[in-house]
């Protein structure tokens, strides 16, 4: 007897109605779409694969049928005619008032898109900041509400969640700590560029929520950081290298008292490498309750992370 499961995810062909400046690091992309309703996902930190168009293009060039095959003919299709694919993180999903899914939100950073960027923006980021409403998009999203794109599982018996999110990160951590019911305790750090990136998280959960904004501690990091060398000073607290902000914010911590905490850091590979170390080797919390996932390397786009096997 063979059993049908259903396919964990589906394709959905998405259009742009609406972008909102959220800070001076995000834009929120608001999308619709014919299919949408069958968009299943508890949210979390619910991360999708999205296709868009290269310059020139009117709409992403793919393989639309999701399934056996689908992905020897996305190999197939030619590397510079081909979508342009990146992960992103579901930050909100509405519902009209019979319960049908009109709209998701995506919130992208906006990175290299300064005239005197350091590293020029990727694709994605290009794409969020230009796009108008009426752009098209696709998405592999979830077709199952429980599904292998959700990474945060904290087990029954936690009983403290400790968080670290960078700005890639922030819509995940706010959609996490939005679904957090109240009385759970958690001690949460998002690492932001700027002050104005400050896009305060709503919760439930008893959680107290560290800022750490790198522009601020440009000088504050000790042997690294001086005016006379800013460019210096910000690498020293642009998270490179692990995070030397992040990781003294959360190694000089007290924590609260728990017996079975849960992490779950994302964000920028290197970083999150480093605190995952901390948080097994010092604070010896059991490794198979640290949930760590790199959201992007820095020197690396997501092509080379893939060809890389990361
Ligand atoms: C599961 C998952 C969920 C994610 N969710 C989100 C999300 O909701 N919102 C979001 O904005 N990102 C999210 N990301 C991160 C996003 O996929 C990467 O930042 C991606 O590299 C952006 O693609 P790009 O085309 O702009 O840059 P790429 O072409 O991939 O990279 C070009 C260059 O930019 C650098 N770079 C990439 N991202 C950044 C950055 N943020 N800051 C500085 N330099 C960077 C790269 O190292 C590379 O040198 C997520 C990643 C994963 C794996």
């Amino acid at each position: 007897m063979t059993t049908a499961t259903a396919a964990p995810f589906r394709i959905f062909t998405l259009q742009v109605t609406r972008t909102r400046r959220l800070s001076p690091s995000l834009v929120r992309v608001t999308f619709t779409g014919p299919d949408l309703n069958a968009f299943a996902s508890n949210g979390q930190d619910q991360s999708l694969s999205l296709f868009l168009p290269r310059p020139g293009q009117e709409a992403p060039v793919m393989p639309m049928e999701y399934g056996e095959g689908w992905r020897q003919a996305w190999i197939d299709t030619p590397e510079d005619v081909r979508a342009v694919m990146r992960s992103y993180t579901l930050r909100a999903l509405r519902q009209d008032a019979h319960g049908t899914t009109t709209e998701i939100d995506i919130d992208f950073v906006l990175h290299g898109t300064e005239p005197d960027a350091a590293t020029p923006a990727g694709p994605a980021s290009r794409w969020a900041a230009d796009t108008q409403p009426g752009d098209r998009a696709v998405l592999l999203g979830p077709a199952v509400a429980d599904n292998t794109a959700i990474r945060f599982r904290p087990p029954a018996d936690t009983d403290l969640i400790v968080m670290w999110a960078d700005e890639t990160a922030l819509p995940a951590a706010s959609a996490i700590l939005e679904t957090l019911p109240a009385g759970t305790k958690a001690r949460v750090w998002l690492e932001v560029p700027h002050a104005g990136d400050r896009v305060e998280p709503t919760t439930a959960a008893d959680a107290e929520i560290t800022w750490l904004v790198r522009d601020e501690a440009i000088g504050e990091v000790p042997g690294e950081a001086s005016a006379e060398a800013p460019d210096e000073a910000r690498r020293a607290t642009h998270n490179e290298g692990g995070s030397p902000m992040a990781l003294e914010a959360i190694r000089t911590a007290q924590l609260p008292p728990a017996q079975a905490p849960y992490a779950w850091i994302a964000g920028e590979s290197g970083c999150v490498k480093t605190l995952r170390r901390h948080l097994v080797r010092e604070r010896e919390i059991d490794r198979r309750r640290v949930t760590f996932v790199g959201y992007w390397r820095r020197g690396l786009s997501e092509e080379q992370l893939r060809e890389q096997g990361e």
